[in-house]
Protein backbone atom coordinates (compact mmCIF):
# COMPACT_ATOMS: atom_id res chain seq x y z
CA UNK A 1 0.00 0.00 0.00
CA UNK A 2 1.44 3.43 -0.98
CA UNK A 3 0.51 6.21 0.97
CA UNK A 4 1.00 9.96 0.54
CA UNK A 5 3.79 11.95 2.52
CA UNK A 6 0.60 14.32 3.12
CA UNK A 7 -1.07 11.71 5.36
CA UNK A 8 -1.79 12.26 9.06
CA UNK A 9 0.70 10.97 10.94
CA UNK A 10 -0.54 9.94 14.74
CA UNK A 11 1.32 8.52 17.79
CA UNK A 12 -1.14 5.79 18.59
CA UNK A 13 -3.87 4.56 16.59
CA UNK A 14 -6.71 2.46 18.19
CA UNK A 15 -8.65 0.40 15.72
CA UNK A 16 -11.92 -0.53 17.50
CA UNK A 17 -13.78 1.34 20.38
CA UNK A 18 -15.35 -1.67 22.57
CA UNK A 19 -14.42 -2.19 25.86
CA UNK A 20 -10.77 -2.88 25.21
CA UNK A 21 -10.27 -0.07 22.46
CA UNK A 22 -11.78 2.95 24.62
CA UNK A 23 -9.96 1.85 27.78
CA UNK A 24 -6.32 1.01 25.52
CA UNK A 25 -7.74 5.13 24.99
CA UNK A 26 -8.13 6.19 28.15
CA UNK A 27 -4.71 5.35 29.35
CA UNK A 28 -3.15 6.24 25.93
CA UNK A 29 -4.71 9.53 26.08
CA UNK A 30 -3.66 9.91 30.03
CA UNK A 31 0.05 9.26 28.88
CA UNK A 32 -0.06 12.15 26.46
CA UNK A 33 0.51 10.35 23.12
CA UNK A 34 -2.70 11.82 21.45
CA UNK A 35 -4.86 8.74 20.58
CA UNK A 36 -7.11 8.24 17.53
CA UNK A 37 -9.57 5.77 17.74
CA UNK A 38 -11.09 4.52 14.50
CA UNK A 39 -14.44 3.53 15.94
CA UNK A 40 -15.39 1.32 13.19
CA UNK A 41 -18.28 -0.27 11.98
CA UNK A 42 -19.52 -1.13 15.57
CA UNK A 43 -19.09 1.08 18.04
CA UNK A 44 -19.02 0.32 21.90
CA UNK A 45 -18.85 -3.26 20.60
CA UNK A 46 -20.63 -5.93 21.66
CA UNK A 47 -22.01 -4.65 24.77
CA UNK A 48 -24.24 -2.04 22.64
CA UNK A 49 -26.02 -5.43 21.91
CA UNK A 50 -26.81 -6.23 25.94
CA UNK A 51 -29.06 -4.76 28.18
CA UNK A 52 -28.29 -5.18 32.02
CA UNK A 53 -24.55 -5.84 32.48
CA UNK A 54 -24.15 -7.41 35.93
CA UNK A 55 -20.96 -8.49 36.04
CA UNK A 56 -19.19 -5.24 35.79
CA UNK A 57 -16.92 -4.13 38.69
CA UNK A 58 -18.26 -1.30 40.42
CA UNK A 59 -21.99 -1.14 39.35
CA UNK A 60 -23.53 -2.63 41.99
CA UNK A 61 -26.80 -2.58 40.42
CA UNK A 62 -26.03 -3.12 37.20
CA UNK A 63 -25.46 -1.44 34.39
CA UNK A 64 -26.97 -0.98 30.63
CA UNK A 65 -24.54 -1.99 28.06
CA UNK A 66 -25.11 0.46 25.69
CA UNK A 67 -24.66 2.79 28.98
CA UNK A 68 -21.60 1.57 30.14
CA UNK A 69 -19.65 2.05 26.80
CA UNK A 70 -21.09 5.89 26.44
CA UNK A 71 -19.22 6.27 29.87
CA UNK A 72 -16.13 4.48 28.44
CA UNK A 73 -16.29 6.96 25.60
CA UNK A 74 -16.95 9.97 27.64
CA UNK A 75 -14.21 9.19 29.72
CA UNK A 76 -11.56 8.71 26.89
CA UNK A 77 -13.14 11.89 25.13
CA UNK A 78 -12.27 14.03 28.55
CA UNK A 79 -8.28 12.71 28.34
CA UNK A 80 -8.26 14.44 24.70
CA UNK A 81 -8.51 11.10 22.63
CA UNK A 82 -9.95 12.00 19.32
CA UNK A 83 -13.19 9.89 18.16
CA UNK A 84 -13.29 8.88 14.28
CA UNK A 85 -16.52 7.30 12.96
CA UNK A 86 -14.17 5.78 9.90
CA UNK A 87 -13.47 1.97 9.92
CA UNK A 88 -9.81 0.83 8.70
CA UNK A 89 -10.08 -1.47 5.74
CA UNK A 90 -6.42 -1.70 4.95
CA UNK A 91 -2.85 -2.25 7.15
CA UNK A 92 0.23 -2.49 5.93
CA UNK A 93 2.66 -3.55 8.46
CA UNK A 94 5.22 -4.53 6.78
CA UNK A 95 7.19 -0.96 7.08
CA UNK A 96 7.61 1.36 9.76
CA UNK A 97 5.68 3.68 10.51
CA UNK A 98 2.71 1.97 9.86
CA UNK A 99 0.26 2.34 6.84
CA UNK A 100 -3.29 2.61 7.48
CA UNK A 101 -6.67 3.07 5.09
CA UNK A 102 -10.12 3.86 6.39
CA UNK A 103 -12.83 3.44 4.60
CA UNK A 104 -13.45 6.76 3.77
CA UNK A 105 -10.09 7.10 1.89
CA UNK A 106 -8.77 8.74 4.66
CA UNK A 107 -4.98 7.06 5.07
CA UNK A 108 -2.88 7.36 8.46
CA UNK A 109 0.49 6.81 9.37
CA UNK A 110 0.94 5.47 13.07
CA UNK A 111 4.29 4.51 15.13
CA UNK A 112 2.01 2.14 17.40
CA UNK A 113 -1.14 0.31 16.80
CA UNK A 114 -3.44 -1.08 19.29
CA UNK A 115 -5.71 -3.36 17.81
CA UNK A 116 -9.05 -3.99 19.92
CA UNK A 117 -11.27 -5.16 16.67
CA UNK A 118 -13.50 -7.47 18.90
CA UNK A 119 -15.42 -10.36 17.59
CA UNK A 120 -18.80 -10.99 15.61
CA UNK A 121 -21.49 -13.79 16.49
CA UNK A 122 -20.72 -17.19 14.81
CA UNK A 123 -23.88 -18.25 12.14
CA UNK A 124 -24.68 -21.68 11.24
CA UNK A 125 -23.85 -20.66 7.28
CA UNK A 126 -27.53 -21.99 5.91
CA UNK A 127 -28.83 -19.64 3.50
CA UNK A 128 -31.85 -19.02 4.59
CA UNK A 129 -30.08 -17.99 8.11
CA UNK A 130 -29.43 -14.94 6.28
CA UNK A 131 -32.80 -14.25 4.40
CA UNK A 132 -34.57 -14.39 7.16
CA UNK A 133 -32.32 -12.43 9.42
CA UNK A 134 -33.96 -9.94 11.13
CA UNK A 135 -37.36 -11.61 10.29
CA UNK A 136 -37.25 -14.38 13.20
CA UNK A 137 -33.31 -15.36 13.19
CA UNK A 138 -31.45 -13.23 15.48
CA UNK A 139 -28.22 -13.53 17.16
CA UNK A 140 -29.49 -11.15 20.18
CA UNK A 141 -31.85 -12.52 22.58
CA UNK A 142 -31.35 -9.46 24.57
CA UNK A 143 -32.07 -7.22 21.45
CA UNK A 144 -34.67 -9.29 19.99
CA UNK A 145 -36.49 -11.25 22.46
CA UNK A 146 -39.15 -9.16 23.48
CA UNK A 147 -40.80 -9.51 19.87
CA UNK A 148 -41.37 -12.64 20.64
CA UNK A 149 -43.88 -12.71 23.24
CA UNK A 150 -46.18 -15.93 23.90
CA UNK A 151 -44.76 -17.48 20.67
CA UNK A 152 -42.45 -20.88 20.54
CA UNK A 153 -38.24 -19.99 19.81
CA UNK A 154 -34.98 -22.41 19.35
CA UNK A 155 -32.07 -21.30 20.67
CA UNK A 156 -29.38 -23.11 19.35
CA UNK A 157 -26.08 -23.60 20.97
CA UNK A 158 -24.87 -25.40 24.10
CA UNK A 159 -22.47 -22.69 25.79
CA UNK A 160 -22.87 -19.99 28.54
CA UNK A 161 -24.48 -17.55 25.71
CA UNK A 162 -27.22 -20.24 24.44
CA UNK A 163 -28.01 -20.42 28.03
CA UNK A 164 -28.25 -16.53 29.21
CA UNK A 165 -30.25 -16.68 25.85
CA UNK A 166 -32.60 -19.12 27.10
CA UNK A 167 -33.26 -17.78 29.83
CA UNK A 168 -33.79 -14.62 28.76
CA UNK A 169 -35.91 -15.79 26.21
CA UNK A 170 -37.99 -17.63 28.64
CA UNK A 171 -39.72 -14.61 29.73
CA UNK A 172 -41.67 -13.39 26.72
CA UNK A 173 -41.45 -16.57 24.88
CA UNK A 174 -44.54 -19.52 25.24
CA UNK A 175 -41.70 -22.15 25.08
CA UNK A 176 -38.08 -21.91 24.52
CA UNK A 177 -35.93 -24.74 22.67
CA UNK A 178 -32.28 -25.46 23.42
CA UNK A 179 -30.98 -27.16 20.33
CA UNK A 180 -27.73 -28.42 21.27
CA UNK A 181 -25.68 -30.87 18.87
CA UNK A 182 -24.03 -33.20 21.87
CA UNK A 183 -25.68 -34.73 24.96
CA UNK A 184 -23.95 -32.56 27.35
CA UNK A 185 -23.70 -28.71 27.52
CA UNK A 186 -20.29 -26.51 26.87
CA UNK A 187 -21.94 -23.46 29.42
CA UNK A 188 -21.07 -23.25 33.16
CA UNK A 189 -22.40 -25.34 36.14
CA UNK A 190 -24.31 -22.50 37.56
CA UNK A 191 -26.08 -21.30 33.82
CA UNK A 192 -26.49 -25.39 33.15
CA UNK A 193 -28.35 -25.28 36.11
CA UNK A 194 -30.51 -22.45 36.04
CA UNK A 195 -31.51 -23.18 32.84
CA UNK A 196 -31.94 -26.97 33.10
CA UNK A 197 -34.68 -26.43 35.90
CA UNK A 198 -36.56 -24.13 34.24
CA UNK A 199 -40.07 -25.96 32.90
CA UNK A 200 -40.47 -23.15 29.64
CA UNK A 201 -36.97 -24.83 28.28
CA UNK A 202 -36.64 -27.93 26.72
CA UNK A 203 -33.50 -29.26 25.89
CA UNK A 204 -33.39 -30.85 22.18
CA UNK A 205 -30.31 -33.47 22.48
CA UNK A 206 -27.70 -34.55 19.67
CA UNK A 207 -29.47 -32.87 16.93
CA UNK A 208 -28.70 -30.17 14.49
CA UNK A 209 -30.35 -27.38 12.31
CA UNK A 210 -30.66 -28.76 9.06
CA UNK A 211 -32.58 -25.48 7.50
CA UNK A 212 -34.87 -22.47 8.41
CA UNK A 213 -38.44 -22.53 7.12
CA UNK A 214 -40.70 -20.03 6.15
CA UNK A 215 -41.11 -17.30 3.14
CA UNK A 216 -41.30 -13.64 4.50
CA UNK A 217 -40.79 -14.72 8.27
CA UNK A 218 -39.74 -17.60 10.29
CA UNK A 219 -42.22 -20.55 10.41
CA UNK A 220 -39.76 -23.34 11.73
CA UNK A 221 -36.49 -24.84 12.04
CA UNK A 222 -35.91 -28.30 10.23
CA UNK A 223 -34.00 -30.36 12.64
CA UNK A 224 -31.90 -33.81 12.57
CA UNK A 225 -30.88 -36.18 14.85
CA UNK A 226 -27.54 -36.50 14.55
CA UNK A 227 -27.34 -40.47 15.22
CA UNK A 228 -30.05 -41.65 13.67
CA UNK A 229 -30.12 -38.96 10.61
CA UNK A 230 -34.11 -38.77 11.47
CA UNK A 231 -35.80 -35.34 10.61
CA UNK A 232 -38.29 -32.93 12.21
CA UNK A 233 -39.91 -30.33 11.34
CA UNK A 234 -40.17 -27.46 14.59
CA UNK A 235 -42.32 -24.79 14.66
CA UNK A 236 -40.79 -22.14 16.18
CA UNK A 237 -41.29 -18.21 15.09
CA UNK A 238 -37.86 -17.51 15.94
CA UNK A 239 -34.08 -19.14 16.11
CA UNK A 240 -31.53 -17.73 17.82
CA UNK A 241 -28.21 -18.67 17.31
CA UNK A 242 -25.76 -18.55 19.83
CA UNK A 243 -22.79 -20.51 18.80
CA UNK A 244 -19.91 -18.65 19.59
CA UNK A 245 -17.49 -15.72 17.79
CA UNK A 246 -15.51 -14.85 14.83
CA UNK A 247 -12.75 -12.44 15.71
CA UNK A 248 -12.85 -9.46 13.63
CA UNK A 249 -9.43 -9.88 12.31
CA UNK A 250 -9.60 -10.45 8.55
CA UNK A 251 -7.43 -7.39 7.30
CA UNK A 252 -4.92 -8.42 9.84
CA UNK A 253 -4.16 -11.80 8.37
CA UNK A 254 -1.61 -11.08 6.22
CA UNK A 255 0.41 -9.52 8.50
CA UNK A 256 0.08 -11.09 11.93
CA UNK A 257 0.37 -14.33 13.56
CA UNK A 258 -2.74 -16.33 14.65
CA UNK A 259 -4.57 -19.16 14.88
CA UNK A 260 -6.95 -21.01 12.49
CA UNK A 261 -10.02 -19.47 14.12
CA UNK A 262 -8.16 -15.76 13.92
CA UNK A 263 -7.58 -14.97 17.11
CA UNK A 264 -4.34 -12.99 17.00
CA UNK A 265 -1.49 -14.29 18.88
CA UNK A 266 0.12 -12.41 21.76
CA UNK A 267 3.43 -12.86 23.35
CA UNK A 268 2.51 -14.38 26.78
CA UNK A 269 1.77 -11.71 29.87
CA UNK A 270 1.28 -9.05 27.50
CA UNK A 271 -0.42 -7.37 24.17
CA UNK A 272 3.04 -7.84 21.57
CA UNK A 273 1.73 -9.16 18.28
CA UNK A 274 4.44 -11.09 16.10
CA UNK A 275 4.52 -7.71 14.40
CA UNK A 276 6.92 -5.13 16.81
CA UNK A 277 5.03 -2.08 17.50
CA UNK A 278 1.61 -2.99 16.89
CA UNK A 279 -0.73 -4.45 19.89
CA UNK A 280 -3.89 -6.48 20.47
CA UNK A 281 -6.57 -6.82 22.85
CA UNK A 282 -10.22 -7.70 24.00
CA UNK A 283 -12.02 -10.25 22.39
CA UNK A 284 -9.53 -10.09 18.68
CA UNK A 285 -7.01 -12.13 20.85
CA UNK A 286 -9.14 -13.57 23.49
CA UNK A 287 -10.69 -16.94 23.38
CA UNK A 288 -10.72 -18.00 27.06
CA UNK A 289 -12.73 -15.37 29.12
CA UNK A 290 -13.65 -12.81 26.75
CA UNK A 291 -15.65 -10.28 29.40
CA UNK A 292 -16.11 -6.92 29.54
CA UNK A 293 -13.91 -6.47 31.81
CA UNK A 294 -11.05 -9.25 30.63
CA UNK A 295 -11.14 -7.03 27.12
CA UNK A 296 -10.93 -3.68 29.36
CA UNK A 297 -7.78 -5.37 31.42
CA UNK A 298 -6.19 -5.92 28.20
CA UNK A 299 -6.90 -2.77 26.58
CA UNK A 300 -5.43 -1.58 29.70
CA UNK A 301 -2.25 -3.54 29.01
CA UNK A 302 -2.10 -2.51 25.27
CA UNK A 303 -2.01 1.32 25.90
CA UNK A 304 1.01 0.98 28.55
CA UNK A 305 2.80 -1.89 26.14
CA UNK A 306 2.17 0.61 23.55
CA UNK A 307 3.39 3.78 25.47
CA UNK A 308 6.83 1.54 26.92
CA UNK A 309 7.38 0.09 23.32
CA UNK A 310 7.36 3.48 21.82
CA UNK A 311 9.67 5.30 24.54
CA UNK A 312 12.24 2.14 24.65
CA UNK A 313 12.07 1.03 20.91
CA UNK A 314 10.19 3.60 18.62
CA UNK A 315 12.76 5.68 17.97
CA UNK A 316 15.07 3.14 17.01
CA UNK A 317 12.54 2.13 14.56
CA UNK A 318 12.76 5.96 12.84
P1 LIG B 1 -18.89 -21.17 23.37
O1 LIG B 1 -17.79 -21.35 22.41
O2 LIG B 1 -18.63 -21.35 24.82
O3 LIG B 1 -20.09 -22.18 23.00
C1 LIG B 1 -20.54 -22.31 21.70
C2 LIG B 1 -21.59 -23.41 21.65
O4 LIG B 1 -22.12 -23.48 20.35
C3 LIG B 1 -21.05 -24.77 21.99
O5 LIG B 1 -21.97 -25.49 22.77
C4 LIG B 1 -20.85 -25.41 20.62
O6 LIG B 1 -21.06 -26.80 20.63
C5 LIG B 1 -21.96 -24.78 19.82
N1 LIG B 1 -21.60 -24.69 18.40
C6 LIG B 1 -20.49 -24.15 17.85
N2 LIG B 1 -20.54 -24.22 16.51
C7 LIG B 1 -21.71 -24.83 16.21
C8 LIG B 1 -22.35 -25.19 15.01
N3 LIG B 1 -21.79 -24.93 13.81
N4 LIG B 1 -23.53 -25.79 15.07
C9 LIG B 1 -24.13 -26.05 16.25
N5 LIG B 1 -23.58 -25.73 17.43
C10 LIG B 1 -22.39 -25.13 17.42
O7 LIG B 1 -19.50 -19.72 23.04
P2 LIG B 1 -20.42 -18.76 23.93
O8 LIG B 1 -20.71 -17.64 23.02
O9 LIG B 1 -21.54 -19.49 24.53
O10 LIG B 1 -19.49 -18.27 25.10
C11 LIG B 1 -18.26 -17.61 24.81
C12 LIG B 1 -17.56 -17.19 26.10
O11 LIG B 1 -18.30 -16.15 26.72
C13 LIG B 1 -17.44 -18.31 27.12
O12 LIG B 1 -16.21 -18.17 27.76
C14 LIG B 1 -18.58 -18.05 28.06
O13 LIG B 1 -18.32 -18.55 29.37
C15 LIG B 1 -18.67 -16.53 28.04
N6 LIG B 1 -20.04 -16.09 28.33
C16 LIG B 1 -20.39 -15.89 29.62
C17 LIG B 1 -21.67 -15.49 29.95
C18 LIG B 1 -22.03 -15.31 31.38
O14 LIG B 1 -21.24 -15.64 32.24
N7 LIG B 1 -23.17 -14.78 31.69
C19 LIG B 1 -22.70 -15.27 28.92
C20 LIG B 1 -22.22 -15.53 27.58
C21 LIG B 1 -20.95 -15.94 27.33
P3 LIG B 1 -20.01 -27.81 21.33
O15 LIG B 1 -20.26 -27.66 22.80
O16 LIG B 1 -20.40 -29.14 20.79
O17 LIG B 1 -18.67 -27.35 20.91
Amino acid sequence: MMIASKSERRSVVIIGAGAAGLTAAIYAARAHLDPLVMRGPKPGGQLTTTTSVENYPGFVHGVLGPELMQYFEAQAARFGTELSYGSITEVDFSQYPFELRADNAHALIADAVIIATGATPRWLGLENERRLLGRGVSTCATCDGFFFQDQAVAVVGGGDAAMESALLLRRFASQVYVIHRRDRLRASKIMQKLALRQEKIRFIWNTQVKDVLGENEVEGILLEQIQTGETTVLPVKGMFVAIGHQPNTEIFRTWLEMDEEGYIFTHSDSTYTSVSGVFACGDAQDRIYRQAVTAAGSGCMAAIDAERWLQQEGESHE
